[in-house]
């Protein structure tokens, strides 16, 4: 959308997008944003609200912190009490709980846990305490990847000896193509990410409309990308197309960031992995190439094998499939809350239980 667009503008655009929407949707529609970031988005602006009673959207497996596994997390909270070792991790997987514990309790016990905005910041801490492994949990999407590659290769380049990563990657097209191959997720559309599709591009997701025969929308993350974006998937319904159209066209090129692409594919190589609340998927994570097995703690320092227990009660993988809203479990907003979290849907800002326990009712925000 243009930035040059007055409030007033702005306001009566998305009134208009809503009209249109509401006039497209003559029978009940099921829309998945795919991303935590439009989830936040969308809970931000109210948008849920704004659309006609039969529009609604479901939340899927987007957000990175919440599809990592807790067997991940307890071999992270592992390594952080080794001898030797200083984690460097983004903030948001402080609290995520692992089996027994997280590393936030671990840090108050004295584990050497350091907060970093980017992977390079590790690089500098690597320098700076040459006779410690300096560990970074590689956590995200394609969004991610890219910067975790090149601070490899910039280590590689460097010859730093103590950098390693604790790889739990993960890549977003696969996890679509399995919660399509689920019978008990039912979706009219998807509003696919735009800044996955950035690096990607957005025909990594044809094959939601090819094989599937549904339609998906390359959205933006403003209010009214998100709403130009559901009215593209109602008026794709409504006229029985299924094809992936890109909103986001500013942004996104069709065949994404070649050069991101192909420093990942330097990096990583494609692996099974496991997703909280999906399951195993195949080649659907990535793990660090056989060149690059020097930096994988977990080849330099094996641990044993990992028995990992999800938190009683909760929810999470439900709510992930988009099964269920987060009030339908019972620990919302009682046991669970952002302060004291029982999964990890509740602890990241992009977690789908995080957004309605802090923007749930809200009514439309234009700015
Ligand atoms: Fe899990 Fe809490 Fe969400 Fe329930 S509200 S599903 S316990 S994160």
């Amino acid at each position: 959308m243009k930035k040059t667009l007055s409030p007033e503008q702005r306001k009566a655009l998305a009134q208009s997008l809503v009209a249109e929407i509401a006039k497209l949707a003559t029978r009940p529609i099921r829309l998945m944003e795919v991303c935590g970031t439009h989830t936040v988005s969308i809970f931000r602006a109210g948008i849920r609200q704004l659309l006609p009673e039969n529009v609604e959207l479901v939340s899927g497996p987007g957000c990175p912190v919440c599809v990592t596994p807790n067997d991940y997390m307890d071999k992270a909270i592992y390594y952080a009490q080794q001898e030797g070792v200083i984690m460097a991790t983004f903030g948001d997987m402080l609290k995520v709980p692992g089996s027994k514990t997280s590393l936030n309790e671990v840090k108050a016990q004295g584990a050497d846990i350091r907060i970093v905005y980017s992977p390079m910041d590790c690089l500098a801490i690597a320098r700076e305490n040459p006779d410690k492994k300096v560990v970074f949990l590689a956590v995200g999407f394609e969004t991610t990847v890219p910067t975790v590659a090149a601070t490899i290769l910039m280590a590689q380049e460097e010859g730093l000896k103590n950098f390693f990563v604790l790889v739990s990657h993960k890549m977003t097209p696969p996890a679509v193509e399995a919660l399509l191959n689920s019978e008990e997720v039912q979706v009219d559309g998807f509003i696919l990410p735009g800044h996955v599709c950035v690096v990607t591009g957005e025909d990594s997701f044809k094959f939601i409309s090819e094989q599937y025969k549904i339609p998906a929308v390359v959205t933006g993350f403003e209010p009214l990308d998100i709403l130009q974006g559901i009215y593209m998937l109602v008026k794709q319904l409504q006229e029985g197309r299924h094809e992936v159209e890109n909103e986001y066209k500013r942004v996104v090129a069709p065949e994404g960031n070649v050069a991101a692409k192909a420093m990942m594919n330097q990096v990583f190589v494609p692996i099974n992995a496991n997703w909280r609340g999906i399951g195993p998927i195949p080649e659907s994570g990535l793990g660090l190439a056989p060149e690059f097995a020097a930096f994988d703690i977990e080849q330099v320092m094996p641990m044993g094998e990992v028995k990992a227990t999800e938190p009683k009660g909760c929810r999470c993988g439900e709510v992930l499939r988009g099964i269920i809203q987060p009030t339908s479990c019972k620990l919302f907003g009682t046991a669970c809350t952002p302060e004291h979290a029982v999964g990890a849907c509740m602890v990241s800002v992009e977690g789908t239980c995080a957004a309605w326990y802090k923007y749930g009712g809200r009514v439309f925000n234009f700015k």
